[in-house]
């Protein structure tokens, strides 16, 4: 069956006029970059940490569909993705099962952020053709830590980019230079929630004009309970006494934001004190976990050292298993007290946006 929407009478009705008064003004922006990597005029490019045009705009609304935060039927999305809408017990997403994991390579763990699953995956997907690139995130050569899009075509790449940037990235600029640059066929894409839906709406909305969703493979999504502007960079790390060239990883576990220089840690603070460079975007984020990815990933629920691994879609199963059996990473069920620790989180992320949407 063919869930997938027809905008054709819609799209006429809104553009990206549409999308500053409802998503920049308001403060739901995340800077995905979806309406700049989807223009087919190329009108549109980020500035800073949101979109801005710079030439003359067709109204042709694709823009404005693709964005993350505009309405779309999550059901009419999950049937389509996973075969099915989540049931009542299913309080993140549809799942098929859960493991706590890890890199068996103890390099690669020891660049990953949590148990360098995500790394060893798509180490495992690249060695064996499975893919021809994966979207992730690298730092800027120009600006120490900023966070941007990159292609990894071979493992070093992968490697060299393991670790999660906690600010704010353009990601499907990154899906955009793969495709529309690189000529890419066949790529796995890492992401946070927003971005992941923003892959989905381009798989599943049928106007999309560059159709780069119909090269996504599979897409990790990363749990996020909060993302922060650059302002992090600029402002609260250096007045922490803290050397932006020194650090080698960032880290938040339980409560605490940790920086790393190497073994020595540089700063252990309370999360609490980055509040003021949260994104506005993320008060009103809904989904902890990435509901919509084929794999979603994170550090709650599991031990230090391991990453916990949602596996929702057949082909987050099928690549999940390869990966296992090939020796690239080890997994074990994960305990009912990180399942619940993830319950808990989820929900508590849900009912605080609720509550700051006013709904
Ligand atoms: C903004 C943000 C907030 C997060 N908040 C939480 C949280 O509250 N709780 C929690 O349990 N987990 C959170 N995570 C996820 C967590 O930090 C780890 O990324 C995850 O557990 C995977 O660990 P790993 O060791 O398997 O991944 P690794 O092997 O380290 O691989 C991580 C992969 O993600 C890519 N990446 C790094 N930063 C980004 C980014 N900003 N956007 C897209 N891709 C990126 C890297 O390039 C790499 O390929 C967050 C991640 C991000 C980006």
């Amino acid at each position: 069956m063919d869930y997938r929407i027809d905008m054709t009478t819609v799209l006429k009705l809104k553009a990206f006029g549409s999308l500053i008064s409802e998503v920049i003004r308001p403060g739901l922006c995340t800077g995905c970059g979806a309406c700049v990597a989807s223009c087919p005029v190329l009108a549109l490019t980020m500035k800073g940490e949101q979109p801005a045009i710079i030439d003359r705009c067709i109204n042709c609304g694709i823009c404005y569909y693709q964005c993350p935060e505009t309405s779309y039927s999550i059901e009419e999305f999950e049937k389509s993705i996973f075969g099915r809408v989540r049931r009542d017990d299913e309080p993140f997403g549809v799942y098929k099962s859960c493991f706590t994991a890890r890199a068996l390579n103890p390099d690669v763990r020891k660049v990953g952020t949590d148990g360098g699953f995500v790394t060893a995956l798509l180490l495992y997907m690249m060695d064996n053709g499975k893919i021809d690139g994966a979207v992730i995130c690298s730092k800027s050569n120009t600006e120490l830590w900023k966070a941007e899009p990159k292609v990894a075509v071979n493992r070093d790449e992968i490697i060299n980019n393991a670790g999660t940037k906690y600010t704010v990235c353009p990601m499907i600029l990154g899906l955009s230079n793969a495709v529309r640059d690189l000529g890419k066929k066949s790529v796995a894409f890492v992401g946070t929630d927003h971005t992941i839906v923003a892959v989905r709406k381009s798989q599943l909305i049928k106007n999309e004009y560059w159709g780069l969703g119909g090269y996504v493979k599979l897409t990790i999504g990363l749990f996020c309970m909060e993302c922060f502007s650059n302002r992090l960079l600029k402002e609260y790390i250096p007045n922490k006494g803290v050397d932006l060239s020194k650090i080698t990883k960032f880290h938040i576990t339980r409560g605490r934001f940790i920086i790393y220089s190497g073994d020595e840690v540089l700063l252990k603070a309370p999360i609490k004190e980055l509040d003021p460079y949260v994104l506005q975007s993320c008060h009103k984020c809904l989904s902890l976990t990435a509901e919509l990815a084929d794999i979603s990933v994170g550090g709650i629920g599991s031990e230090p050292g391991w990453t916990t691994v949602i596996i929702r879609s057949e082909q987050g199963e099928k690549f999940f298993n390869e990966a296992l059996n090939a020796g690239y990473i080890e997994a074990k069920p994960l305990p009912t007290e990180g399942f619940n620790t993830v319950v808990k989180s989820s929900t508590f992320k849900r009912k605080k946006a609720t509550e700051s949407s006013g709904a």
